[in-house]
């Protein structure tokens, strides 16, 4: 089962407006901004207003009007930041394997470099 959502993560702050943002892009149901670290030229952030943890945590809670929101988002966010062009990587970090730090639902989205092999193998 999906850990409990902590209201006090910073994109919950970002959507109650207590801290700022870069935004790109909002939508009914979705937010989206620039990584604060960016690890490539274009990185950006796009997230759930809804309170969900993670992946499997939203697809099993959100309604289908937020789900399609989400996916529309992430594509209409990558065309917005110019990612689409040269080639980009979305990623959702989800819990301690995946080295998950904010425990909100976020779609990180990479792009304006090449991005490598998507993950080093075991001893690499
Ligand atoms: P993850 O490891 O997938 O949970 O990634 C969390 C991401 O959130 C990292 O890439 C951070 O740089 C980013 N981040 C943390 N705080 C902020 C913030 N205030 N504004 C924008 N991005 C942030």
């Amino acid at each position: 089962m999906a850990e409990a959502y902590d209201p006090n993560n910073v994109f919950a702050k970002i959507l109650r407006g207590e801290l700022p943002c870069k935004k790109v892009h909002e939508t009914r149901h979705c937010l989206a901004f620039h990584d604060i670290n960016p690890l490539a030229p274009i990185h950006v952030l796009v997230i759930p207003k809804g309170a969900y943890v993670s992946m499997e945590d939203f697809s099993a809670k959100a309604s289908a009007e937020e789900q399609a929101d989400f996916i529309q988002a992430i594509g209409e966010t990558a065309r917005i930041v110019g990612a689409v062009a040269g080639g980009y990587r979305i990623l959702a970090n989800s819990g301690a394997n995946a080295n998950q730090e904010v425990p909100h639902l976020h779609m990180h989205i990479f792009g304006g470099r090449y991005l490598g092999r998507m993950l080093k193998k075991e001893g690499e």
